[in-house]
């Protein structure tokens, strides 16, 4: 497994995550998941 950078989907914040992990849409936290979801229509 490996470490990698990549963006919040919603704040452009950096986080990282293991490549077996990662995902097409990735967030900082719960409210930036949150946030997007609401906002997604
Ligand atoms: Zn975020």
């Amino acid at each position: 497994m490996e470490l990698i950078e990549i963006k919040c989907e919603s704040c452009g914040k950096e986080i990282y995550v293991y490549d077996s992990y990662v995902r097409e849409q990735m967030y900082c936290t719960l409210r930036c998941l949150d946030s997007a979801n609401k906002t997604d229509n």
